[in-house]
């Protein structure tokens, strides 16, 4: 099958203006006789369902938690990308287009990327209608922050809180149309499979997690907005409950996944900090604004220090390395995560890491503290001279800017990090890859459309931090309600699709046998037990850094757990009840294929890029080697039974407005 991404033709910046203005349209009355169902009530899901109900289409949420507000999405700490340029910094469309290329390090789409950061502006201005507290300078205006990979400040926040912020909004939003009649929202109900009726995505099936019962749905359309799949390495910054389900589901039913090994490892995170942990927990990117991130300059005092006999305190300036300023002068402690997680796993395998396990760089926040403290002191006409005053009046500051992060290190780690710089590790955080879809947003399956963290989205090898709330909220709001009227247009006459249709009986049939198998079981070993050693499997072979010889070991390994999974997996209680060793078990047999996947597709790609880190493509600095020659394409996987039996389809980049260059941040 060709890979068709349908970009519409003309220049870049007019290509989403002139689709616009040329694709078919629903009239108001005839959307009241559609229905479409939105798998998903994150940002992205949420947004759109709340949209998508406003024009007047009937809209039917699903979501696995108790209510659409405990979405991943919820968890969001540091902010949201936009060109707004309120801070007279040179921002653009373009800039934001250039920046988010560059840091996907060439792997994305140019077209659905321009289309991104023209409607970055919409969303903003959509959140503060909605009464989104975003956070404002002392005049009044919106404030912004720099993230990763940018020279400008375009990131809008809501303290450390901006993910929970925006859910609220979006969840507001939803509730409007709950109330209308027009979103019937299933909480606490999970897909299981997705029906095609001659070819086309008609409906799911799902399970009600309360009473076990397996439902039928049908709509005129499917949109999948499930998220990410990074708990397929067990350890994640991830939601527990966060999982590829859904999208491997419709994966299996016919449509495509791109780029699986794409995974983010995210630089500031809190370290693991032994084996009976099942999460790990983020320390926002934001902080790197203020946060400096070094490690001992010495062997002898990095031992020191991981032995308790020195303190980090004890080493004076000349004696720290500050090693991400020292490599990347221009963009120094706010390089973009792929480049700032190598480096710190770099200085910890050579001998430098910080904490018990030697796998731990300092982030400090000792020069912010006095940088604002003095400002302060200056502003109030105090004593800039009196230390102690200037250390409340700086900790005062930092507290107002990412104070509920310092709590949660401190309650996590029991350290005050006001008083001590804080240890962090790179940790798994987000996935780029996901389902193909085109221009429209549409899978390989006409009538299922994927949106938010569950496509293959627009960010290339590596996302820029604050632009997975800007991607999932511009699919939602701005570009989806467009795509999908396109798709149903000729529908209008279609009447409502039918859940007796022997493809639902065949679909649900499927479900249950699955269900039963696993009850049925009697195995010896917890789901968990499968999907730690799955986690580990793919953190030591699939992880940061990768080679040829690890990822075929990777693929063995995993394809021998599937194997010992059915086997030997133990799920207790019913069916027809609350059973969350059941959820887990449908899961984690997901994971079990995605995984092998992943390893195939990060094997295939024989170069570096962004997040993927291939250990034989680099330069002698240790910088990734792309081989834009051979591999300047998405790679489209297409389920033939076994992830070993998977066929490729590649999707040729084509970079017309951005020149391919080696990405550089000195
Ligand atoms: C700690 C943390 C901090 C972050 N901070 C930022 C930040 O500051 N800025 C930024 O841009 N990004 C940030 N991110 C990334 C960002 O939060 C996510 O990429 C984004 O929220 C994903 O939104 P989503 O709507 O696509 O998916 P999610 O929010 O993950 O929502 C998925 C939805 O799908 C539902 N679902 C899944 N499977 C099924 C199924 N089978 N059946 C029914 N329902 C299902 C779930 O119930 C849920 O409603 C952060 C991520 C983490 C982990």
């Amino acid at each position: 099958m060709a890979l068709d991404s349908k970009v519409p033709s003309g220049p870049i910046s007019d290509k989403w203006t002139s689709y616009k203005d040329h694709i078919n349209l629903v009239n108001p009355a005839n959307k009241r006789n559609i229905d479409i169902i939105v798998v998903g009530t994150g940002l992205a899901g949420g947004s759109a369902a709340a949209t998508l109900a406003e024009l007047g289409y009937n809209v039917k949420t699903f979501c696995f938690q108790d209510s659409p507000r405990r979405a991943h999405s919820i968890a969001a700490q540091g902010g949201i990308n936009a060109a707004k340029n309120y801070q007279g910094d040179g921002d653009s469309t373009f800039r934001l287009f250039y920046d988010t290329i560059k840091g996907g390090d060439y792997r994305s789409r140019e077209a659905n990327v321009h289309r991104l950061a023209e409607v970055s502006v919409n969303i903003i201005d959509q959140c503060v209608m909605q009464g989104v507290p975003l956070a404002r300078e002392y005049g009044g205006l919106l404030d912004n922050r720099s993230f990763g990979g940018t020279l400008v400040a375009r990131t809008f926040y809501a303290k450390g809180q901006t993910g929970q912020q925006l859910l609220l909004g979006a969840y507001s939003a939803m509730n409007r149309q709950i109330g209308r009649g027009k979103i019937k929202s299933n909480t606490r109900h999970e897909m299981l499979d997705l029906v095609l009726v001659d070819g086309k995505a008609r409906g799911i099936i799902a399970r009600n997690l309360v009473t076990g019962e397996i439902e039928r749905h049908s709509a005129h359309a499917v949109v999948i907005a499930s998220g990410g799949y990074g708990n397929v390495f067990f350890l994640s910054t991830y939601a527990m409950g966060s999982n590829a389900t859904a999208a491997w589901k419709i994966h299996k039913k016919g449509a495509f996944f791109a780029n699986p090994c794409y995974t983010q490892i995210h630089p500031t995170c809190i370290p693991v900090s032994g084996d009976h942990q099942s999460k790990l927990t983020l320390m926002s990117e934001s902080l790197r604004n203020d946060g400096r991130i070094w490690v001992p300059a010495s062997l002898e005092d990095a031992k020191a220090i991981r032995e308790g006999k020195k303190k980090p305190a004890d080493l004076k300036e000349e004696e720290r390395d500050y090693y991400l300023e020292r490599r990347y002068p221009s963009f120094g402690n706010l390089v973009p995560r792929d480049v700032a997680s190598r480096a710190a796993k770099e200085r910890c395998d050579a001998g430098f890491g910080v904490n018990k396990t030697g796998e731990a760089v300092y982030l400090d926040f000792a020069s912010a503290i006095q940088r604002y403290g003095k400002e302060q002191a200056y502003i109030k006409g105090l004593d800039a001279n009196d230390t102690k005053l200037i250390i409340n009046l700086g900790a005062a500051v930092v507290a107002n800017k990412y104070g509920n992060l310092f709590q949660m290190y401190e309650k996590i780690v029991d350290e005050d990090p006001y008083k001590t710089p804080m240890m962090i590790y790179p940790a798994v955080h987000y996935t780029m890859g996901g389902t193909w879809v085109d221009y429209n947003l549409q899978t390989t399956i006409p009538g299922c459309f994927s949106i938010g963290e569950s496509n293959f989205s627009d960010h290339g090898a590596n996302r820029l931090g604050a632009s997975a709330l800007m991607q999932g909220l511009a699919d939602g709001y701005f570009v989806l309600p467009y795509t999908i009227g396109d798709y149903l247009a000729p529908d209008i006459k279609t009447g409502t699709i039918s859940t007796d249709l022997p493809e639902f009986v065949e679909a649900e049939k499927k479900v249950k046998d699955q269900i039963e198998k696993f009850i049925n079981n009697n195995g010896t070993h917890s789901v968990d037990y499968f999907h730690k050693k799955l986690g580990k499997i793919m953190w030591n072979k699939v992880g940061m850094a990768r080679n040829a010889k690890g990822l075929n070991e990777a693929i063995e390994e995993i394809a021998a757990l599937r194997e010992e999974f059915y086997k030997d997996v133990k799920v207790p209680g019913t069916a027809d009840s609350f059973n969350q060793e059941l959820e887990k078990a449908g899961r984690v047999a997901d994971f079990l294929e995605l995984g092998e996947l992943f390893a195939k597709d990060a094997l295939h790609r024989n170069e570096s890029c962004g997040g993927h880190f291939r250990e034989e493509y680099q330069s002698e600095e240790g910088e990734a080697q792309r081989d834009d020659e051979n591999f300047a394409y998405v790679a489209a996987w297409e389920y033939k039974g076994k992830p070993s039996d998977a066929v490729l389809h590649k999707e040729p980049l084509v970079y017309e407005n951005i020149k391919l260059v080696t990405r550089s941040y000195k």
